[in-house]
């Protein structure tokens, strides 16, 4: 293909997705001639959007829910992230190949290395078992965390979620206090207005935040909004933070990175999303 290439969303629904104004802002950055549409693809028509990227000649492609664990079975090869999670995010090509990949937790442990956090040898706690956590802990695993503890509402989510890291296992709240990072990798706090007529309550926080102490890192893997009441809780008892802003950039430059083959501009890319999110 000659010209214009195009880069493309499944998921449904994408409305607010901001992965549309992320990838164009670091395309435009590179002054490259690449463009990137969202598509609503019904759930159950994964296979069929697969074999349009085939058909269309669509140069890389990024999948949402609900359909990261059919995208792993439609793709010609997985990576090793993808398939130890069976769910792919992003899909790129390989010659003839399709390879599907799944950036979420290597783009978290770029997002921690941006702040300066190492998680070779670190003691993490993540709170939450879902898509998100599993990618977390399967990443951690992979970068070297000694011992990383999963904590979740639904016990048996936590159980299938340590399975991904040798590391890993069923965590106790007084895991939360030995951490020396602890995530938030739920969805509690998302979309709650800060500064609410209300103020925070404990339903907008992952855990009670007098758990934590001093010195920790605290992450949020929420990132709307960026300042969530879990980090500044975590900030009023004396612990550093990194919001989940980070890890949605480092996923989507590590989609682009298998697209086209370089490192596209991270701050020209967050800059995006924060204008998109300050405009809801
Ligand atoms: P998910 O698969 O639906 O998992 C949701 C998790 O949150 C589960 O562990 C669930 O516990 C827990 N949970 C939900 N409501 C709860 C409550 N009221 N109290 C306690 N636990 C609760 O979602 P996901 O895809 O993992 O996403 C989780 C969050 O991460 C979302 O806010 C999402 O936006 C964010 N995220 C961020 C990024 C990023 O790049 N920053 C990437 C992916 C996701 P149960 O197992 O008990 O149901």
């Amino acid at each position: 293909m000659s010209g214009r290439r195009l880069a493309a969303l499944i998921g449904s629904p994408i409305a607010h997705s901001l992965s549309p104004a992320i990838h164009q802002a670091a395309f435009d950055a590179a002054g490259i001639d690449w463009s990137y549409v969202a598509f609503d693809v019904a759930e159950g028509d994964a296979a069929a959007a697969i074999e349009a990227m085939r058909v269309l000649g669509i140069a890389g492609m990024s999948v949402t829910m609900p359909h990261k664990r059919d995208v792993a079975d439609a793709v010609d090869r997985l990576e090793p992230a993808a398939r130890a999670l069976q769910s792919v995010n992003t899909v790129s090509w390989d010659g003839d190949e399709l390879v599907g990949s799944s950036t979420d937790g290597a783009g978290f442990v770029a997002s921690l290395a941006e702040a300066g956090v190492e998680v070779d040898g670190a003691r993490v706690a993540v709170i939450g078992a879902g898509g998100a956590a599993r990618s977390v802990v399967d990443a951690l695993g992979r970068a070297g965390s000694t011992d990383i503890t999963v904590l979740n509402r639904t016990r048996e989510h936590a159980e299938l979620a340590a399975t991904l890291a040798s590391a890993a296992s069923v965590g106790i709240t007084s895991d939360i206090g030995r951490a020396d990072i602890v995530v938030n990798a739920t969805s509690v706090g998302m979309g709650v207005e800060v500064d609410g007529p209300d103020g925070d309550t404990p339903d907008d926080l992952p855990c009670d935040p007098s758990m934590l102490r001093s010195g920790q890192i605290v992450v949020d893997l929420v990132y709307h909004p960026i300042r969530t009441a879990w980090l500044r809780a975590a900030e009023a008892q004396g612990s550093r933070t990194v919001d989940g802003l980070g890890m949605l950039i480092h996923q989507a430059a590590l989609q682009q990175e298998r697209w086209i083959g370089v490192r596209p501009d991270t701050r020209a890319m967050r800059a995006a999303a924060e204008a998109a999110l300050a405009g809801r």
